[in-house]
């Protein structure tokens, strides 16, 4: 076993954590009170060739490994996680394309977000369906040449700003997980529409919107893999995304830890640094510990799926395991701070609104111990 990074990773990895720390970070305070979409940071992020780093080579990408694309994803959380969550909803977006376009598909719509900035949303939670995805309303009636989709997709990040969605329509509700589809839509396409814009309590650098598809006609090769395939393209996704998802947590945490360090060291009570008071060096180091773990757990998550194992499990592992710990990590952060903790004048009540998130999508930590229960149940390898 190996750990140490080559040359090449290390210098992505160090491409990261600068744009992290003097073009993210900085900027992060603003747009948490705007609320406005960071394009310029994501173009500095595009520029750098880390917007879509997993695009593979032969569509003109970086064809990062998922495992160093994970610790692209924590330096770049680090910084701001909000704006960061339009690199990797944009890897979700582009997912379904990787898991189940054909190579012209593939061609076709991989290529122009290499080239320019472009962003990619994923289309699969509804009014009435999160947890059960499955459950699905948005409806694809077949027509002459492809299909109309109708119905309306809620909280998708990147909504209202992407160029391209990937969608999960039935053909019949009665057919449940049997009778999705999957879709890639140009935000073009007639009849698609962003809807009620999302004012959220973290993230709020990312764009959260309702999307809205009325009668839009989508054409038979813009279907992504076979009718009834839908439902495993999208959780093969989430699986895939779920590490990424992780890494930005694991961002948070450590952001969190950094914060709560470079504070205790400066801040005296009674006559000493407050560092040196045990119960508060406890609380640091157990935010240490717990997010060493989770990186640990993120970036051998995204190893197996590279490697081809067994990952789902896993990669549940560690999206609950570093989403709980960033925010046990946040929280002590801002005890840390004491009452400054609870002032917007310092970072680390954004850190403990932010980090909320990350217990809650891309399937709730519920649902992860879920599938991590019944991976319990199952024959295990490695
Ligand atoms: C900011 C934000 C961005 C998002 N981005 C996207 C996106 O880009 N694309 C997209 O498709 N979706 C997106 N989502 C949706 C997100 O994935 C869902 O909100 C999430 O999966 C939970 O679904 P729900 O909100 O309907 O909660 P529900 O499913 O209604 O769950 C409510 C509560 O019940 C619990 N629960 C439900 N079922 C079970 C069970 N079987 N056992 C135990 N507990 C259970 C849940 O854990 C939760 O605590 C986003 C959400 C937010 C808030």
């Amino acid at each position: 076993m190996d750990f140490a990074l080559d040359d090449v990773a290390a210098e992505v990895v160090s491409m990261a954590r600068r744009l992290g720390r003097e073009v993210l970070a900085p900027a992060a305070a603003a747009y948490d009170r705007s609320g406005e979409f960071p394009r310029p940071e994501l173009q500095r992020v595009f520029e750098s060739g880390l917007l879509d780093p997993e695009i593979p080579e032969s569509f003109g990408g970086a064809g990062l490994p998922r495992w160093l694309d994970a610790l692209v994803t924590e330096e770049l959380a680090w910084g701001c996680a909000g704006i960061t969550l339009a690199k990797t909803a944009n890897n979700l977006g582009l997912t379904p394309i990787l898991v189940a376009g054909t190579p012209e598909q593939k061609e076709r719509l991989l290529p122009a977000f290499t080239r320019t900035l472009q962003f990619a949303a994923f289309c699969l939670t509804e009014a009435g369906s999160g947890s059960d995805a499955a459950s699905l309303a948005t409806r694809a009636h077949q027509v002459a040449g492809g299909y109309r989709l109708n119905g309306v997709k809620r909280f998708i990040t990147n909504g209202g700003v992407a160029n391209l969605y990937s969608v999960f329509a039935t053909i019949n509700p009665a057919l449940g997980p049997k009778g999705v589809v999957a879709f890639a839509v140009p935000a073009t396409t007639p009849g698609v529409t962003a809807g009620k814009v999302e004012h959220k309590l973290g993230i709020r650098a990312s764009n959260t919107t309702e999307v809205v598809f009325d009668d839009a006609f989508v054409p038979d090769d813009l279907r992504l893999g076979a009718e009834g395939d839908g439902f495993k393209v999208a959780l093969r996704t989430l699986d895939l995304s779920r590490a990424n998802i992780a890494a930005h947590a694991v961002g948070i945490g450590r952001r969190a830890t950094d914060e709560a360090v470079a504070y205790a060291q400066e801040r005296r009570q009674f006559g000493q640094p407050i560092i040196e008071h045990e119960m508060v060096a406890a609380m640091l180091a157990d935010s240490a510990m717990e997010v060493e773990a989770a990186h640990l757990l993120t970036v051998q998550a995204a190893w197996r799926a590279d490697a081809g194992w067994d990952f789902s499990a896993h990669a549940s592992m560690a999206k609950a395991f570093a989403s709980d710990s960033a925010m046990r990590a946040a929280e002590r952060a801002v005890q840390v701070f004491g009452g400054y903790g609870y002032m917007t004048e310092y970072p680390v009540e954004k850190l403990f609104r932010d980090a909320k998130i990350y217990q809650i999508f891309e399937g709730t930590n519920q649902i992860q111990r879920m599938v991590i229960a019944r991976w319990l149940g199952k024959e295990r390898r490695q």
